[in-house]
């Protein structure tokens, strides 16, 4: 390790910035946030040291640097455009044993600034010492994304629950108490904006009645979009990587299930995949089950929970068993399908709504509201419907919709093998069933269809012309 990394207090300490451009901005926008006693000497700087130095936030001296500047200087920063003269500054800082940091001159500067993330009060600070500026951007971005949004005021709400815990016996009850916020779901809650449900878990633990509630554990209903794992929400990322025992459905790919933390138990509840949980009455079991030995459980869904996901029964049976859950919503299959496909489920021109109806029949073999669904201007979207385009082509025929309205079929939306199929609702089940498309599909019904021959982007030499064509 050639460098030490330490976070130095500046606070009213002297700082000395030589130079006006804009590198000696940024730096300067940086320490303004450290609350120190800014010096800037540029004989010609950038009117915004002039604005600063007028509203008194820094000390600006028009002129060139002189030795006597580095007087009482805690920290030096060198930015003129002239390397010679960064140099010297830098000598004689050095002899005055003052930190000096000479920007994009590693070898003249005694410390470097690091890529930071700054959440006050967490900083997260990145340093590769000079070897690699961009991979310590990429490096400090990926860190970005990882943490919440509201880590900095998860610190500060923290350090104010200090107080309460005063009254926990020992220094063990009170780290065990934090450890337990900070691991557990009270932080998770507060991170994603839930600071009511927060507080009161925080009370119940800090009350030794958070062990005798009904269960410790929870349940996360996340939703994990069509398929590209790339459109997994950050929050559901998170999740993922959070969680102790994930619950799948099967059209969940293996891609996604790869974002989860390794030592996550993964149980498929698909219900082709037969064995355990083939019914909803199993899952919902499993999940409180689960949720009751205190786990962090992930019901993983494709697309959104809430779209054709069951997650509204699986959330009333958690809620008897008195299981505290939250719900991550995802990119739906007409969502991703549509955006891949090139398809806007509007348009100004052709649809002014657009309506998400299941294809399938349900138990009772209740069919769709055929005449609301022929009506002109407006685009359909049915799910599970594969096996009977033919059937949902004719009703809507049936009830008044043209044989030339536009249609399409995708299938793996997404993915790296989807595929497109447009044709009419004259069509479109013949040539469905001859580009022989498997599941997962859904149907796109309305004039937007047209639009995928010219706004396709993903795989746009796909088998979709080799169909039409066929
Ligand atoms: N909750 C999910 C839908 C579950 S129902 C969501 O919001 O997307 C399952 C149906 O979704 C499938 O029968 C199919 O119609 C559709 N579907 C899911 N993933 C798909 C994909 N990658 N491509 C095309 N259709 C998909």
């Amino acid at each position: 390790m050639d460098y030490f990394p330490v976070f130095f207090d500046l606070g009213s300490q002297k700082v000395l910035i030589v130079g006006g451009g804009e590198v000696a901005l940024r730096k300067l926008g940086l320490l303004e946030r450290t609350g120190a006693a800014i010096t800037v000497v540029a004989p010609e700087p950038l009117p915004d040291f002039e604005q600063r130095a007028a509203a008194g936030k820094i000390q600006l001296a028009l002129r060139e640097f002189v030795p006597e500047d580095l007087d009482g200087a805690r920290l030096v920063i060198v930015a003129t455009s002239r390397r010679a003269v960064n140099r010297w500054i830098a000598t004689l800082s050095e002899a005055r044993a003052i930190p000096v940091n000479v920007v994009d001159d590693r070898e003249a500067s005694s410390f470097i600034v690091p890529a930071i993330i700054d959440r006050d009060p967490v900083l997260v600070a990145v340093g590769t010492m000079g070897t690699s500026p961009v991979l310590a951007r990429r490096l400090r971005e990926r860190l970005e994304a990882m943490l919440p949004r509201r880590i900095g005021e998860l610190a500060l709400w923290l350090r104010a629950l200090r107080h309460a815990a005063r009254r926990l016996r020992d220094t063990g009850a009170r780290r065990r108490y934090f450890e337990q916020i900070v691991d557990g779901a009270a932080a998770r809650r507060f991170v994603e904006g839930d600071i009511q449900g927060a507080q009161r878990l925080a009370q119940q633990l800090l009350a030794g009645t958070a062990d005798s509630a009904p269960a410790a554990g929870e349940v996360t209903l996340v939703g994990a979009g069509p398929g590209d794992p790339e459109l997994l929400t950050l929050k559901a990322l998170r999740a993922l990587q959070d969680a102790d025992v994930i619950l799948h459905d099967r059209l969940v790919p293996a891609a996604v299930l790869d974002m989860a933390r390794r030592d996550a138990t993964r149980i498929c509840v698909g219900k082709a995949a037969g064995g355990i949980g083939s019914t909803q009455q199993q899952i919902n079991e499993l999940l409180i089950e689960h949720a009751r030995q205190g786990r962090r459980v992930v019901r993983l869904k494709g697309g959104d929970p809430f779209i054709f996901g069951r997650g509204g029964e699986e959330l009333e049976a958690l809620r008897r068993a008195r299981i505290a859950f939250s719900v991550i919503p995802g990119v739906t299959a007409a969502a991703g399908c549509a955006a891949y496909a090139g398809i806007p489920l509007t348009h100004r021109d052709y649809a002014h709504g657009v309506t998400f109806v299941a294809g399938h029949v349900d138990g009772d073999g209740r069919e769709p509201d055929w005449r609301a669904l022929a009506k002109t201007g407006f685009t359909t979207v049915f799910y599970m419907g594969l096996a009977r385009v033919q059937h949902i082509a004719a009703r809507l025929v049936e009830h008044g919709a043209a044989e030339a309205l536009p249609a399409a079929v995708i299938a793996h939306g997404t993915l790296e093998n989807q595929q497109v199929v447009t044709g009419t609702l004259a069509t479109i089940a013949a040539l469905t069933s001859r580009a022989n498309l498997q599941s997962p599909a859904l149907l796109i019904v309305g004039e937007v269809a047209s639009l995928h021959a010219s706004l396709t982007w993903f795989n746009a030499a796909a088998p979709l012309e080799v169909a039409q064509s066929a």
